[in-house]
């Protein structure tokens, strides 16, 4: 075990925006530590992805290989353990103590921690993940293209714009809320609901159980409020019923967060509240478009910003 080692950035998370962050500060010659317990990120078990530039229809557990890959190719320091505290000290640097008990003292932290996606705490569910059962229908909308049925969860903008996008690919879809009317939706995604012929709404439907075998879902029965239980035969479901930034060390660092999105609020260098604290992807409210290649985007810039801190930090000391 390290007892408070030295580096000049010390990055948490193991996804795309993480592994960006690392290639970029790497490369800017500065010492720099990676930190996570878990390879990949959504990215890795987000199934095929077809939206990333240059590597057409790729796995994403392969394109998270692909960004591992490149950033051991510069030898940098990972530690398999997840980011547990960050304190600053009276040097004006950043005290990390990760899980395992590893103490880092650094000048520059980029978090790149990602979200936790609500579920909907089903038997099968996460076995199903990538058989049927999805968390974002941006991302895998086209993969159900002449599909018989999808249904959407969910009563927000992002269950509404997913049936809407589904629509267009599938040959029916159900949009299931448990609430008695939608939940702040936009009137205009309201609108095109409406006109959407091949979409059926139904409200004030629980979930009750995921169907399906081996080869992943095949359906859900569900439970109307007025109308009892049914089973419905479907290709997919898709979970769109938000997603919880991790805040645990934001929180601890008092960052700024967004009121609306409850993410962590940075500006376009990816700066947080505090200087020398950097975030990055997922878990910021740097774009509203949460994918592999803005996260990725993110950890670059993220990198710069930490990068120029440790010159500035060093030229002060
Ligand atoms: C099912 C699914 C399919 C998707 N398909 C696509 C697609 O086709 N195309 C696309 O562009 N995007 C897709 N996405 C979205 C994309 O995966 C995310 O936008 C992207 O992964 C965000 O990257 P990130 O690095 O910000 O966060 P994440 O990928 O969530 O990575 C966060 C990392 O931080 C780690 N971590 C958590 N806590 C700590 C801690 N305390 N210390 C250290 N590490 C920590 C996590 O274990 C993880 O490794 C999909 C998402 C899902 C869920």
């Amino acid at each position: 075990m390290n007892d408070n080692s030295k580096s000049d950035v010390l990055i948490a998370g193991l996804g795309a925006a993480a592994y960006s962050a690392a290639l970029y500060s790497k490369r800017y010659q500065i010492k720099t530590t990676l930190v996570g317990e878990e390879f990949g990120g959504e990215t890795a078990i987000g199934g095929l992805i077809e939206n990333y530039p240059g590597q057409p229809d790729i796995d994403g557990f392969d394109l998270m290989m692909k960004f591992k890959q490149q950033v051991d190719k510069l030898q940098t320091e990972t530690i398999n353990s997840n980011l547990k505290s960050v304190k600053k000290n009276i040097n004006g640097k950043f005290n990390c103590i990760l899980d395992d008990g590893t103490k880092y003292e650094v000048i520059s932290v980029i978090l790149a921690m990602g979200r936790e996606r609500r579920k909907l705490d089903l038997e099968n569910e996460e076995e199903w993940t990538g058989m049927g059962v999805s968390y974002c229908s941006t991302c895998d909308a086209p993969l159900y293209k002449n599909k018989e049925a999808v249904a959407v969860v969910g009563g927000g903008n992002a269950a509404v714009e997913g049936a809407i996008l589904l629509s267009k690919y599938a040959k029916k879809v159900y949009l299931i809320y448990r609430g008695k009317s939608f939940f702040r939706p936009e009137p205009i995604l309201l609108n095109i609901l409406n006109k959407t012929e091949n979409i059926v709404i139904l409200l004030e439907t629980e979930i009750s159980s995921l169907l399906g075998d081996i080869n992943g879902l095949n359906g859900i029965q569900i439970n109307k409020s007025f109308d009892g239980d049914h089973e419905i035969f479907l290709d997919g479901i898709f979970v769109e019923i938000g997603a919880d930034p991790r805040l645990e060390i934001p929180n601890q660092l008092q960052l700024q967060i967004n009121k609306e999105t409850g993410e962590v609020q940075v500006d376009k260098h990816q700066n947080t509240s505090q200087p020398g604290i950097y975030a990055a992807g997922d878990l910021t409210d740097g774009t509203d478009l949460k994918q592999t290649i803005t996260a990725a985007s993110q950890g670059a810039i993220a990198a710069l910003s930490a990068y120029q801190n440790v010159l500035s930090h060093k030229s002060r000391a």
